[in-house]
């Protein structure tokens, strides 16, 4: 039978690429929009990460719909960049709220009804950044690196359960959320010379949630092209 699977942020970019991929393989797959239009071909669910309503919600109709969510990708995100004696608290805290909160807020739904199955996949969405740091990225990487350590600590609470946890750290990928970027500038850091494309992370998510990956847990996958090197 499908698994059933929620990808949250699943209407452009990564997110959507993990989702396309995932049902690619013959998993039932819903994603979490919070704007515009669900993508065609997926059964979508409006849901802002940074509202527990929203999330327990969309949980249920998945549920409703595909059945009990065996494979949870925590995918959603942002960025609001500048300088720490720029930083207002709310950007802080708002980037904190949606990439680290919002991922408790999924997973704490997803946890329960995994535990009941007695199996289950959480894979976080992290970054290089986390390891890295980068200038004007504080509050990011501080919520993309305290993923790190909240997955390790679910990967310990319900190994015994049969439910692996892992992160993966993307480096730079080609998204909306790139597209302002030097591009030039910052390839000549990666030893692959070049961006991913979305399908190369949302590759090894699926790899992740599969029988494959069954004997790894509380692992931070890098999917950067060498970026981040060392750490
Ligand atoms: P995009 O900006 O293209 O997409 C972000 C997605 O997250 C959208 O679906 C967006 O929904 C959703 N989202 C943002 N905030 C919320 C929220 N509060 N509630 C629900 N959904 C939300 O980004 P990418 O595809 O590039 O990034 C996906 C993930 O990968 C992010 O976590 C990002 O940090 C991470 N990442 C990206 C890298 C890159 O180079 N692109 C590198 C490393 C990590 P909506 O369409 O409604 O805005």
């Amino acid at each position: 039978m499908a698994r059933s699977v929620l990808v949250t942020g699943g209407n452009r970019g990564i997110g959507l690429a993990i989702a396309r991929e995932l049902a690619a393989a013959g998993d039932a797959v819903a994603v979490t929009y919070r704007s515009g239009e669900p993508p065609e071909g997926l059964f979508g669910v409006r849901c802002d990460v940074t509202s527990t309503a929203d999330v327990e919600a969309a949980f249920d109709k998945v549920e409703a719909e595909q059945g009990p969510v065996e494979v949870v990708v925590s995918n959603a995100g942002i960025t609001k960049d500048t300088l720490l004696a720029m930083m207002k608290e709310e950007t802080f805290t708002e980037v904190v709220d949606a990439n680290l909160t919002g991922a408790y807020r999924v997973a704490k739904r997803a946890i329960r009804p995994m535990m009941r199955l007695k199996r289950g996949r959480i894979v976080l969405i992290s970054s290089v950044i986390a390891m890295l740091g980068q200038a004007g990225q504080a509050n990011y990487a501080a919520s993309k690196a305290g993923l790190i350590g909240f997955a390790r600590s679910l990967a310990r609470e319900y190994g015994s359960r049969g439910i692996t946890v892992n992160v993966v750290a993307p480096g730079f990928v080609a998204t909306d959320m790139t597209a302002d970027l030097d591009t030039e500038a910052i390839v000549k850091n990666i030893p692959l010379g070049r961006q991913a494309s979305p399908q190369e992370v949302a590759r090894v998510v699926r790899f992740l949630a599969s029988d494959d990956a069954s004997y790894i847990t509380g692992a931070v996958i890098p999917v950067d092209g060498g970026l981040g090197m060392g750490h």
